[in-house]
Formats: C-alpha cells, structure tokens, sequence
C-alpha cells in the first residue's frame, strides 16, 4: 500500500514556516536569519575541510600499499620440499654482452650501503668473485618497504637474488665483476647472521702495507683469525690458500701416479710409538694403549716389502712435541712417498727432485691467479728456483756456514737458525730457493737409515729445503733384518716394539728409499706466509685443539 500524499497547501504551508518560524513557532528576525546563514556556511567549510583531510589520508594510504610484498622477505628454512627448473648463475658468466638478461642468483652479501632512502648499493660475493647489486624505489615493482628490508640485511647474510644484468655507467673497480652490476628485482634472505661478526672481512684481508700507511686501521691478529676459523676462511686470500693447498695433493698424485707409483692408505692407531721417541700420542684402546702415527713410515716400506714397488700416501702425522713455532704443529697432513730402486738411492732422490720441479711449475703456471690474489695481502717475492736441482753434499753446507762465520761442528744437526741462514747463502750464490742437503750425518738420523761406507760418519739421507727450510726428510733405508735389528739396537729401540717390521725383511725386500714431505710447510714456505698455521684450515698445535 503507497503512503498518502500530502496535500501540496499543507506542503507550501510548512516550507514557509521552516523558513520563517523557529523551532518554537515564533517568527524568525532578519538578524537571526542572518546567523542561521552563517552558522551554516561555517559547517559547509568544516565538512569540507573534514573531506579534504580524508581524501588525502585515502591518497596517503594509496602510496604506502606495499606492491612488493612478495618480492623480497626471509625463505622458510630449506627442508628440501620442492625443486624447480631455476638456473642458480655463477657471477663469473655474468658480464655485460649479456645485459638485459634476467638471472638468479644466490651470493652472500659482503657490503651494503643505502643512498637517500630510496637507494641501496651491495656488493654481492660468490667465493672469491665479487658483483655489485643495486635496489631503487619505483612506482609498481620496488616500494619503500623492500628497499628499507635490504639495507636492514646484514653482512654476511645468504641471499637469492633475481636481477636484471646491467651495464654500469662506469667500470666497477671494487668488485670482480667489473663490466656488469645486477638491478634487483627480488631478494629472499637463505640465511642469515645471528651473530656477532668478530672482524670485517675487509678488515682481515688486508696487507701489512696497509698499516704503515695508516696505522689507525683494525688489525686482526692470527689468534683471533684461528678463535674465528669459519669466518676468516672466507676472505679471497685464504680461499686462494687452500686451493694451492689443495693444489699441492693434486700435483702430487698427478705426477706419482704418471710414474706408475700407487696410493695406499696405512694405519693411524698403531701398536708401538713407529720412530721411537716420547713425541707420541697414546690414546685408550679397548683395554690397552694404542698410538697415533708419527709418520707412515714403517707400513710404506713394509709396502715395499710386499712389493708394490712404488707407493705414496697423503695422510695426517701426529707428533706430541710441544714446539710452538711458527713451523711445527702436532698434526699436519704428510705426502710420503716409498720406491723400491735397482742399483742406488739416487734413483729415488731424482724421482722427488723432479716431483718438487713439477710441483713448483705447475702451481706457477695453472694457480696464478691464486698466487696473484695470495700476494696482494702477504706480499712475498716469487719464488726462484733451477730447472736441475741444485744438490750439496751436507759437508759442503757446513763449509758455506763455516765461511760466513758460522761455528758448526761436522755432524752437528742444523739448528733452525743455521737453515735458514744456510738457505741464504745458497739463495745469493745459487739464485734458487730450493736445493737439497745429500748425505746428512748418520748420528742425527732415525735408525732405518742406510749408513753410507765410502763417507763415515755420513748417511744416505737427504733433506728439501723451500726458502731456506725443510719441507722434506728421506734417505735410503735398511732392508736387510740383520743389519736392521743391529741399527735399532744402537738406537735403544724396544725390538719386541717393531717386531713385525723387521719380520717384513726377513722375508726378503727390495733396496729402497723414500721420504717425506709436510703439506702445511711447502704451502707456509712457497707462499711466503710466515706461519704454518696461515696454512692449516684448523691448525692443531700445543696450546690449539680448537675450533
Ligand atoms: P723439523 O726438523 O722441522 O722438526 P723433522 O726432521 O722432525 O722436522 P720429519 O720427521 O723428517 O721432520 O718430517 C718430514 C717433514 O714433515 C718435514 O720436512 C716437514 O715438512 C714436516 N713436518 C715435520 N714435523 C712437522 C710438524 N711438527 N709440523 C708440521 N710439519 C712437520
């Protein structure tokens, strides 16, 4: 039912006196009309301000709607879920023939810096290789809120990053990457650091040089490095360490198994202390003792006597000396090699010459650029060294030494002073810094090795030096039981100890010689470290078990 309509006089009636009359029916003055106008017009210009305000609260909320929600932020934790199809690029392809292609990439951030809020610069590294990153605010894709989130990443933080690759106004001097910079489009944090970083990677990759130029600058020292393994292993120069590092075994085995030599693998835990001496650890076995190895020298000959002819191993040595030097840990990595010979030890000695020379060209000429690297920061000279191995006779060392004022006694041992200094001479009269020591006095000699009849007094054993220090030990050993059993008993060896060794001989073996080489000590030496535990990923030395 439609409501009645009023009646159109009722309806004028009431209009008139709306206008004329007040709320109480009395009649509304000229002057009063007045201020109902105004009273008016001032709410008209209130609402209308009121309106103004909301309609720019409503732009203001418009801006700061963040269009990029989904294109940077933390990942859940990798439990393996899923796999897609995404090519994860290696920086080093990146360059600037490839500009405008659009890669992901996953790298830790090494650096950032923001610019006016809307901006921010990071240096994105990959193992040794460094590319720069850059973020701007935009109207669609970049917000305020995500530019804000990477410059809140923290250094050292994993990241996935997609970025456009673009080709920088200018070459970028300070990272690897010189001819391309990545524009990012998305960021997702891998990992993150929740920790405090105990240095700046800048601050630990920096050379001595450095400091003499301003010597306000934060130095780390070795100690605190070593208490922060994991962190110092990232800088450039110590990846460059253990790829040479790395390098040394590699050329090692290319060049012995070339030559037909085996790689074998002996014992760690050992019945009885293999050369004798208190510098053995003694661990808990079962209900007895058991030792770690001092070298693996009596299994490689004993390997010699099953005859394999030719056998070399690279495994860790474990000595209890308690010498804190800058050369002696109390376990290191050992490249021994053993080979059975037909008429002299000189055979062998000529196989290991021309291993070191095949060692010291090859790390030369396919490492360089790790050398480049290793030397900005410890900035050693190159090493020297003759295409025919330069060989003294010990007694020709000792006379070099004597003449430069050295008091030396024939077959006194050389201290590590007189190496090094002997290493000097030899260097300036020689222009080498390898050469080797033949014929070292027997005295100072473990008991295995052959005494040399034509010299008395002298061995057949000789010792490698790199920049004036001993890299290896070796010498022609003993294969006959008799004369074996005779050797370790002058030597005070327990016999009952090494039984089954000098069983090995009774049953007949080859002549044969060999040695031992340190790996930490041809990387310290080459490289010009300094220390032996510069290049050690987790050096073990006396005051040392840790990290
Ligand atoms: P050094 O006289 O320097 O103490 P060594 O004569 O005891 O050495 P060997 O037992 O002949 O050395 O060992 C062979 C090689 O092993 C050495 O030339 C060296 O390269 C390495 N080496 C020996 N001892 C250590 C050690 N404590 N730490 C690191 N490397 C070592």
């Amino acid at each position: 039912m439609s409501a009645p309509t009023q009646d159109p006089v009722e309806e004028v009636t009431q209009k008139i006196e709306e206008l004329f009359f007040d709320d109480e029916g009395k009649p509304i003055t000229k002057k009063a009309f007045k201020k109902l106008q105004k009273d008016k017009e001032k709410a008209d210009r209130k609402a209308a301000t009121a309106a103004k305000i909301a309609a720019e609260k409503a732009e203001r909320d418009a801006t700061n709607v963040d269009y990029s929600v989904d294109r940077y932020g933390k990942l859940p934790m990798n439990q393996s879920q899923t796999r897609t199809d995404t090519k994860y690029e290696d920086i080093n392809t990146i360059d600037a023939s490839r500009a405008g292609e659009t890669v992901t990439v996953r790298v830790r951030v090494q650096t950032s810096r923001a610019t006016g809020g809307k901006m921010c610069f990071f240096v994105f590294r990959q193992n040794v290789s460094t590319i720069q990153g850059i973020i701007t605010v935009d109207e669609s894709t970049i917000s305020k809120q995500m530019v804000k989130y990477c410059v809140g990443i923290s250094p050292e933080s994993i990241v996935l990053v997609q970025g456009k690759i673009v080709k920088p106004v200018e070459e970028v001097k300070s990272c690897t990457v010189t001819c391309a910079e990545l524009a990012i489009e998305k960021i997702h944090v891998v990992s993150e650091v929740n920790a405090r970083l105990a240095f700046s990677l800048d601050d630990a990759s920096r050379p001595e040089s450095a400091y003499e130029e301003d010597p306000q600058l934060v130095r780390v020292n070795l100690d605190t490095r070593l208490n922060n393994r994991v962190l110092d292993l990232r800088t450039t120069t110590n990846h460059a360490i253990f790829r040479m590092q790395s390098a040394v075994c590699l050329l090692f085995r290319e060049f012995l198994t070339e030559r037909g030599f085996m790689e074998i693998h002996t014992p760690k835990l050992i019945s009885a202390a293999s050369e004798g001496g208190s510098n053995v650890f003694k661990v808990n076995y079962f209900k007895t003792n058991a030792f770690l190895a001092q070298s693996p020298q009596l299994y490689k000959q004993m390997c010699i006597a099953a005859d394999f002819g030719k056998v070399f191993e690279i495994a860790p040595v474990f000595r209890a000396e308690d010498s804190n030097t800058h050369r002696h840990m109390t376990e290191f990595m050992g490249l021994d090699m053993e080979m059975a010979f037909n008429e002299h030890y000189h055979e062998v000695l000529e196989v290991l010459e021309d291993l070191i020379v095949f060692l010291l060209t090859n790390l030369k000429s396919r490492f360089s650029n790790e050398i480049e690297i290793i030397k900005k920061q410890y900035e050693f000279e190159d090493f020297e060294f003759l295409p025919k191995t330069l060989r003294l006779h010990f007694s020709e060392g000792v006379k070099m030494l004597r003449e430069a004022g050295v008091e030396v006694g024939d077959f006194d041992d050389l201290s590590t002073a007189n190496e090094k200094f002997l290493g000097k001479l030899v260097k300036e009269k020689y222009h080498t810094d390898f050469y080797v020591l033949d014929k070292f006095p027997l005295a100072i000699r473990p008991f295995y090795t052959m005494p040399d009849p034509a010299n008395p007094g002298y061995s057949n054993s000789y010792d490698f030096f790199l920049r004036g220090e001993e890299i290896l030990s070796g010498a022609q050993r003993i294969h006959d039981a008799d004369f074996l059993t005779e050797r370790a008993k002058v030597h005070e060896v327990d016999i009952s100890t090494i039984q089954p060794y000098i069983d090995a001989f009774k049953i007949g073996a080859p002549p044969h010689a060999g040695g031992g080489f340190g790996l930490e000590r041809i990387v310290m030496l080459f490289l010009g470290l300094g220390n032996i535990r510069r290049s050690s990923l987790f050096p073990r030395d006396p005051k040392r078990l840790e990290p």
